[in-house]
């Protein structure tokens, strides 16, 4: 059970947008992982992630509502995780209390390098404007995954801004920073020593949008839907992952996009198996097929192929058919498809069938019957009471 926001903060429903804010930077102070014990570490982060969840949550109006209307399932049908902390003000607070980096640098370190601030992200090389990877699950037919397909998936990301091409910069281009030459560095003497830290003009990356694009606002990249056609290629299996490097979110100020991930995801076919490279499939032939040998029809992934039952067939046996397996993606070739036979003793006889079977069945003597002779006479000795 996911807690209630206003009780990880410790605040009233009816809390004012100071209220919320002060009991924020309460909590804060007191959890965030620069000011705990290195054995407290594990667990403060913890705390601290929950109440920067909350205050995000609370602190926005339009987020606030839909908590306040619906509860956690309103936050989590309508926002993606990353987009609660989207456009949540921490900056402010951390610079008040003191922490460095405007408080980004807990973030990506808590919360795996996301783009939690938007344009005021800070950060000390260019990787930190690269875009994020995005994950997406297909799912596949037996068939398609064996085959391999071509699937076309939708979804929310960023472009890259076509009039700055991603720089941010109307000209196309970033301008190296003045206050650090474009080192991402600045010194300051202080008494006996000198200090090197992070300019605080770029960031770090040592280039500075001069004069802001304007159908971007100088990041450099635009929220749009993305279509992109992916090529599934024949065998792969279910759980396995695709990368399609730089198919991912456009990165901000010329930082390039990321990856995307996709997640294959096979549903089971009623009666093909896969097993490794090869495809299990049973199939029930009569007693006389079994019997008297039979040439069936069997269906493959490839469309149904001839087989050869031989005469004396019994019984769980099973037959290869060469090269109907599944490709393999890696190294080429592929598996066989082993076809399993299970004989279907008939039911419904007439008397006449029966009849005609019993008159058989007298016919036939006990070498007819290997196994079974050889089990009576290994187990002749042996008492059964
Ligand atoms: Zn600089
Ligand atoms: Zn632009």
């Amino acid at each position: 059970m996911k807690k209630d926001y206003y009780e990880i903060l410790g605040i009233l429903r009816n809390a004012s947008k100071e209220d919320i804010k002060q009991a924020f930077r309460k909590l804060a102070l007191q959890y965030h992982p620069d000011r705990v014990a290195s054995d407290k570490k594990e667990e403060s982060e913890e705390k601290f992630k929950e109440i920067s969840e909350a205050y995000a949550v609370l602190s926005d109006d339009e987020k606030k509502a839909q908590y306040d209307m619906y509860g956690h399932a309103g936050i989590n049908s309508h926002y993606t995780h990353e987009d609660l902390f989207r456009g949540a003000d921490f900056s402010s607070i951390f610079s008040d209390l003191g922490f460095g980096g405007g408080g980004s640098s807990i973030f990506e370190h808590l919360f795996g390098g996301g783009d939690f601030f938007g344009s005021s992200g800070g950060g000390n090389s260019r990787r930190v404007h690269r875009g994020r990877d995005l994950e997406f699950t297909v799912n596949l037919e037996f068939k398609e995954a064996v085959k391999g397909v071509n699937k076309t998936i939708n979804f929310p990301s960023y472009k890259e801004c076509a009039s700055c091409r991603g720089t941010g910069d109307k000209s196309g281009k970033l301008s190296t920073c003045s206050s650090c030459q474009g080192s991402g560095k600045v010194s300051t003497q202080k008494s006996f020593f000198s200090l090197t830290t992070t300019c605080p003009q770029c960031k770090g990356a040592g280039s500075v949008v001069a004069n802001p694009c304007v159908k971007c606002a100088g990041i450099g990249r635009i929220r749009d839907n993305q279509k992109l056609e992916v090529k599934i290629p024949a065998g792969v299996d279910d759980g396995s992952v695709l990368r399609l490097t730089g198919k991912g979110e456009q990165g901000r100020k010329g930082g390039g996009p990321g990856d995307l991930y996709i997640h294959i995801n096979v549903k089971p076919h009623q009666f093909f198996k896969r097993e490794m490279r090869d495809i299990i499939l049973n199939v029930p032939i009569t007693c006389m097929e079994a019997i008297l040998g039979a040439e069936i029809k069997v269906p493959t992934i490839e469309g149904s192929v001839k087989m050869k039952i031989p005469s004396g067939t019994q019984n769980g046996k099973m037959f290869r058919i060469k090269g109907k397996g599944i490709p393999d993606p890696r190294r080429g070739g592929r598996g066989d498809q082993l076809v399993r036979v299970f004989v279907e003793i008939p039911v419904n006889l007439n008397r006449k069938q029966k009849k005609n079977l019993e008159d058989i069945s007298r016919d036939i003597s006990g070498n007819s019957y290997p196994e079974k002779e050889n089990y009576f006479r290994v187990l002749k000795n042996v008492p059964l009471d």
